[in-house]
């Protein structure tokens, strides 16, 4: 996924490292200097916070503590409140998309590197995982069996909204943010025309397969292609299948998923990835979530979803 805020010098950007990936800001070229940096900061603290809630990775990490404490409890409200929106899409998607991977998450260290674990490990890993083993209710959530929560598939995604609704209560009239791939715009631009989004080639990263189009609303993007390692020449990349305890090989490369929900469309395109094109494409009939997608095969082949070929140009350099 790419970000072209640098347009006709419509943007003055912002770009720093938050929640372990790349964070882009992008405001309006006529604003204020001062107040367009000040903006800036502000997100700056917000996805700091958020971080400092949700991290299972940073010792410090609300989740991090809860997956590790002795009591196993916490009464963090944030993480109450993404516990409880993971949980509701996870019965959505029928387990694909599931927060209660980490042990499994732990156990691959994919970002670290690997190596593949061992099958009987695995399968302990797999043991510890399931929302059974998690009760979230007034007072916290609570952990029991090993059990661990990752958020690593939902976080940036209400990130990227809620750094969106501080921007737009601030009265900047529209804008683009970026929280690592997770893309949300807002507002009617000076040149009237709408928001042009990549989206990534899987096989060439440098390149788009095309762009969708969009007025106002969030696009999500996971693949195999930015987090893996390799061993024995396959791929063993970081979006886990929670039914076999492996990376998912559902024959995708990526799933996009746009929505005006940012929060589901990060945890949307985790779930559709894992789903595959068949299943992915039978969830969107069904119609229990509101979202458009794109989704990348593993042989090339693009498939759109009703709602957006109208809104999809494919690049032309593309083959297809
Ligand atoms: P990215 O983090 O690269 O933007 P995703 O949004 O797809 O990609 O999130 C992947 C992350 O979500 C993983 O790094 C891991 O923390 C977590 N995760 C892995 N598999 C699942 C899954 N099946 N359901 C929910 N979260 C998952
Ligand atoms: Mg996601």
């Amino acid at each position: 996924m790419t970000v072209s805020c640098t347009g006709n010098g419509m943007y003055r950007n912002y770009r720093y490292f938050a929640m372990d990936t790349v964070v882009t800001i992008c405001l309006p070229a006529d604003m204020d200097e001062k107040q367009a940096s000040a903006a800036a900061d502000r997100c700056s603290r917000i996805l700091s916070d958020i971080e400092m809630h949700l991290s299972s990775k940073n010792e410090n990490g609300g989740v991090y503590i809860l997956n590790h404490s002795e009591e196993h409890f916490s009464a963090d409200d944030v993480i109450a409140e993404i516990t409880a929106k993971s949980e509701s899409i996870r019965v959505l998607t029928d387990g694909a998309f599931d927060y209660t991977l980490s042990p499994l998450i732990e156990l691959w260290n994919v970002t670290g590197g690997g190596p593949v674990p061992a099958q009987s490990d695995i399968s302990d890993a797999l043991s510890r995982t399931g929302a059974d083993k998690v009760r979230a209710g007034e007072n916290g959530v609570e952990l029991y069996d090993g059990a661990g929560l990752d958020f690593g598939g939902i976080g940036k995604g209400y990130a990227a909204v809620l750094i969106t609704e501080e921007l737009k209560s601030s009265g900047i009239p529209y804008g683009m943010v970026s929280v690592g791939g997770n893309i949300s715009v807002w507002g009617e631009k000076p040149d009237g025309t709408e928001y042009k989004i990549g989206i990534k080639d899987p096989e060439n990263t440098d390149s788009v397969i095309g762009y969708v189009y969009l007025d106002a609303g969030f696009v999500s993007v996971s693949g195999d292609y930015e987090r893996f390692f390799e061993e024995n020449g396959k791929r063993y990349h970081h979006i886990i299948d929670g039914s076999t305890g492996y990376p998912a090989e559902s024959g995708l490369h990526s799933a996009a998923v746009i929505s005006s929900d940012g929060t589901e469309a990060d945890a949307l395109s985790t779930a559709l990835f894992v789903m595959g094109e068949e299943k992915a494409l039978e969830f969107y009939r069904l119609g229990k979530a509101d979202f458009e997608a794109v989704l990348v095969a593993d042989d090339g082949r693009i498939i759109m979803t009703d709602g957006i070929k109208d809104k999809f140009e494919f690049y032309e350099g593309a083959v297809n």
